[in-house]
């Protein structure tokens, strides 16, 4: 799976001949791609509707480019509302088949305003991510890491709002990864991180588990 962090909580990832957004928040100060320059995607997730975890962006690539949105009911049926025509209007644990990609609809501990906030798992045939959203550490991060086996997981680290280093390192623990990446944190500066204390923090934990720190705009093939 290629990932492309876009800064925050964004990540663009690539597989099996397939684009999926996540949270696309592109027009925050950290995303180096513009709504304007995405012409390709065939799925975007939108894990609650926060203003920086992009649902307008999504509304305008699903508009453009004839993508999936995928996102909790309520906020799928304003999408929809919103003109967007594909829109899988899940809830929590549930799942979706687009196209030999797999999307489940996990919880997560966070607040929101339509609907409530997620996680998501994908499956793509070669290789599961999973994307924790906003969320504090809850236990049954260990029945996602059971049931899913995620090769990746995307956790924020930034405190907060959010799980901060420490609770993240014990989550990757949970979730059982081959390989871990941090997000949400450094984008203003209330959630500053470091990104070295947490890889730190996970390798006192289990060394087994890789913290993949990817820079803003950088892409990097995982696991
Ligand atoms: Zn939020």
């Amino acid at each position: 799976m290629r990932f492309t962090y876009l800064g925050h909580a964004s990540f663009k990832v690539e597989s099996d001949g397939k684009v999926i957004f996540v949270d696309p928040w592109l027009n925050g100060p950290t995303s180096p791609v513009k709504v304007d320059d995405v012409t390709e995607a065939d799925i975007v997730l939108v894990t609650h509707d926060h203003g920086d975890h992009g649902y307008d962006e999504a509304i305008e690539i699903c508009k453009k480019t004839g993508a999936w949105f995928v996102a909790i009911n309520e906020l799928s049926l304003r999408a929809k509302e919103a003109g967007v025509e594909n829109a899988h209007t899940l809830n929590i644990g549930g799942s979706v088949q687009i196209d030999g990609v797999t999307v489940t609809l996990v919880q997560a501990f966070h607040s929101c305003g339509v609907g409530a906030p997620t996680g998501f798992v994908v499956r793509f045939p070669s290789g599961t991510f999973y994307h924790a959203g906003d969320t504090g550490l809850f236990a049954s991060m260990s029945l996602i890491g059971d049931l899913y086996k995620p090769d990746v997981a995307l956790l924020p680290i930034g405190s907060y709002y959010t799980m901060d280093v420490h609770q993240a390192a014990l989550a990757s623990t949970l979730l059982k990864p081959k390989c871990v990446v941090p997000m949400h944190y450094d984008t203003f500066p209330v959630i500053g991180a470091d990104p070295a204390e947490f890889a730190k923090l996970v390798a006192q934990r289990d060394a087994s588990i890789r913290v993949a720190v990817i820079r803003v705009g950088e892409t990097m093939d995982l696991p």
